[in-house]
């Protein structure tokens, strides 16, 4: 049999749908995998021409007379594009995509405007031999020619833009000059640079014994070539961005880059200030404020050199460093670091795999790890560095729990029990700040009893159930539903409802209850403007509100240190999400916003009220104990056999028609069942959490195995099964490993 490998020649983001196909020699089947830079002959003169393989593949695309062979491996050193591109086929592998939407993930976009590049035309001959072309170019009437000269003769220096838009001279004119020799075309290309304003340098701080001890572990193995990925657990205020700075510097002292990856939303001023005035010019950032031409200038002063260090979201992980020595991932367990659109990678995963490419090492940081990373530090996948302890032992702040049942017994039906309006008022009267934090992502419309806190589930999934128009309730792991009741089925109570309250609805009754506060609200109707985030945090640093009301927004990361006290409305609300992560979250949401507590130099305080007081991600927030948390849910997850104990992989399929959306989610649930993979559970097909969007319909199969190795095997079988049984009706099908935010 004949293998062929399709080879792309040019590699940019626009022409990567360009492949052209090649048989391997046979002496080179060894060698060839993605990525691998080999030498092709191309086009009609058979030009030797360097290329990136990018698929092998044992079918030829066309008549396999006339494929052409490949003529050598590349010599010299290895480029960034083979590392992104055999990263583009992991990810192809893992996750679920065609190779063409896995490449155009990791290869960056090129810029359509050349807007800030300065191209000079100049003059490159002696004066009397441009006069005498000049003469010979008006004889000949070549007047676009004898204007540019013209021009040239004066000047000596003219801007492109000039030359085509002033004088009306056309490329092909400046570029016939050129290949005379008689001119030449200078690029100047001018990067932006997003951090140039913020650099001011100053002196490192200087490690504390547990600091030390954490950033000598990662730094010994790198400098013994040991390439590894570790689990910085540290408590909020621990200082583990000043251990992250201090392991970049020793990678940049290497002459090696690192990448550090940081949710969008914790992406601040502040955040950024701290790294430039560490390390200078060298950094760059991405984010979503810049445009796709000065996203593209930050990949090119990567590639070219320019910068050591890119921090960034998700999408810096593919910032192309030919010497790529770290990864950093902070506040790993952020849901954020999971793509939404297919390939539906998790930068975690993918940073490890880079990194195995490139012999980097990564490190994870979290004051509340996510439980998959955690497991596999417990089984010795990753390694665990802990640091316990807040920098100058500042004390972790006092936590009360409020039973929101027991408010609702004695009379008080407000947002507020009692304890965190009598805090309220002591802290406002002695001018200290106040961060009240609602957690907005569980309203999901689950319904709860007000009076005895029981949630309605489902009696197959352990998740709660949905409650939809047609108030139905809905299970959407498995589809079972039944009508919502109108009283509690435990206790009877009327109280129950869906669960709903607004920041709108706090800032409204803060309002009612200190008319002489200054409540200031952040959530996604106040930050829509482009800087308008910045200024509320920045407003609320210089103590021009004293209450800062918002969602999970304000809970990443921020410095506030005269904020002494943290309420949080209503805890629950992200527990009954109709997602098996909910107590994790709930469990993060908590210990993070208590975290923001007591910063500076007054201890602080902490409310959580919530119908459920006795449930364990409650109490082990409380007590901000992570490792009682991980024990009681890593239980729960071996029961009813979730990640990370056992794989799970989901399904989407999506159609105008209803019919198509099921016909096509039978369809494959009869196929996975028919290939009888032994210990495989395919729970569904159902109706996804929000059923239909835009009038597509949306239905979802969820697949489980201890072994998550078979669920990719089981997904490689689908996509061959729907690609030889190529049909015009089927629904869209989309894989997702680990799902992060239910379906
Ligand atoms: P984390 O990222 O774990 O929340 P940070 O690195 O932001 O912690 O540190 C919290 C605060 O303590 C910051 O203001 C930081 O400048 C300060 N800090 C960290 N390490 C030290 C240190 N070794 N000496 C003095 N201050 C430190
Ligand atoms: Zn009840
Ligand atoms: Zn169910």
């Amino acid at each position: 049999m004949a293998y062929y490998a399709n080879i792309i020649i040019d590699i940019s983001h626009e022409k990567l749908d360009r492949a052209f196909q090649y048989r391997i020699p046979e002496a080179l089947y060894a060698e060839i995998s993605p990525g691998v830079c080999v030498e092709v002959p191309f086009g009609k003169g058979n030009r030797i021409r360097r290329g990136f393989v990018l698929e092998i593949t044992d079918c030829a695309a066309y008549d396999p007379e006339k494929i052409k062979e490949i003529h050598a491996l590349a010599k010299g050193s290895v480029a960034v594009e083979t590392q992104l591109i055999a990263l583009a086929a992991w990810m192809r592998k893992h996750y679920g995509a065609t190779m063409n939407q896995a490449l155009k993930t990791v290869i960056p976009v090129k810029k359509k405007t050349k807007a800030r590049e300065k191209r000079m035309v100049c003059l490159c001959m002696e004066e009397s031999e441009a006069q005498k072309w000049l003469a010979i170019f008006q004889k000949k009437h070549y007047t676009a020619r004898a204007r540019l000269l013209e021009e040239l003769l004066q000047h000596k220096e003219l801007s492109y833009a000039l030359v085509t838009q002033k004088l009306h001279v056309a490329p092909n004119v400046i570029r016939a000059l050129e290949e005379k020799q008689m001119l030449r075309v200078e690029c100047e290309v001018e990067y932006r640079n997003p951090t140039g304003h913020l650099i001011c340098r100053k002196e490192p701080v200087a490690l504390n014994a547990m600091q030390r001890k954490a950033a000598d572990a990662v730094i010994s193995a790198m400098h013994q070539g040991v390439q590894g990925t570790y689990l910085l657990h540290g408590v909020t205020g621990s200082g583990k961005t000043e251990v992250y700075m201090e392991l970049i510097a020793d990678v940049v002292k290497a002459g090696k880059q690192a990448i550090v990856l940081i949710p969008e939303i914790a992406l601040t001023y502040q955040t950024v200030v701290r790294f430039c005035s560490r390390f200078g010019e060298r950094v760059s950032i991405l984010n979503s404020r810049l445009s796709q031409g000065e996203r593209y200038d930050q990949f090119l002063r990567a590639k070219n050199g320019g910068i050591d260090i890119m921090i960034g979201p998700r999408s810096a992980l593919f910032t192309p460093f030919s010497k790529l020595g770290l990864i950093i991932i902070d506040e790993e367990h952020e849901g954020s670091y999971k793509s939404e659109s297919v390939p539906k990678y998790h930068a975690r995963e993918t940073a490890i795999a880079r990194a195995k490419l490139a012999n980097a090492s990564v490190v994870l940081g979290s004051a509340t790890p996510s439980v998959d990373s955690y497991y596999k530090a417990m089984q010795g996948e990753y390694r665990l560095l802990r640091m316990q302890r807040r920098v100058a032992e500042k004390p972790l702040p006092i936590c009360h729990i409020t039973d929101l049942r027991e408010e609702l017994k004695n009379g008080n039906r407000s947002i507020f029990g009692r304890k965190l309006l009598a805090l309220m008022k002591e802290r406002l009267q002695k001018k200290q700040q106040i961060m009240l934090f609602l957690n907005r992502r569980g309203l999901m419309g689950f319904v709860s009893c007000r009076a005895c806190g029981t949630v309605i589930k489902c009696p197959h999934c352990d998740v709660s159930l949905s409650l939809h128009k047609d108030n139905r309730l809905r299970c959407h792991y498995c589809g079972y539903e039944e009508t919502a009741p109108s009283a509690c089925p435990f206790c009877g109570s009327s109280y129950i409802s869906g669960f709903s309250a607004g920041t709108q609805k706090i800032e409204e009754a803060v309002r009612k209850q200190f008319p002489d506060a200054k409540p200031i609200r952040m959530d996604f109707d106040t930050t829509r403007g482009k800087d308008s985030y910045e200024q509320i945090l920045s407003a609320f640093k210089n103590q021009e509100a004293d209450i800062l009301i918002g969602t999970q927004m304000i809970v990443k990361g921020h410095d506030f240190p005269n904020v002494t006290l943290v309420g949080v409305l209503a805890a629950d609300v992200s527990m009954y999400a109709a997602d098996y992560r909910a107590a994790e979250r709930t469990f993060q949401l908590l210990t993070q916003a208590a975290g923001r507590a007591g910063r500076g130099s007054l201890p602080g305080e902490v409310v959580i009220q919530t119908y459920n007081p006795q449930h364990y991600s409650i109490v082990t927030a409380k007590n901000q104990d992570y490792e009682a948390f991980y024990r009681q849910e890593i239980a729960v997850r071996k029961l009813l056999s979730y990640p990370p104990v056992s794989g799970l992989l989901l399904l989407l399929l999506t159609a105008k028609e209803e019919e198509t959306a099921m016909a096509t989610a039978e369809e494959l649930a009869a196929f996975a069942r028919g290939e009888q993979i032994v210990g495989l559970k395919i729970i569904g097909p159902a109706s996804a959490v929000v059923g239909r969007v835009d009038d597509v319909y949306r239905r979802v199969i969820y697949f489980k195995h201890s072994d998550s190795r078979c669920l990719v095997e089981l997904k490689d079988r689908m996509e061959g099964f729907l690609k030889e049984t190529e049909e015009k009706s089927r629904a869209a099908v989309t894989f997702d490993f680990n799902p992060m935010n239910g379906p």
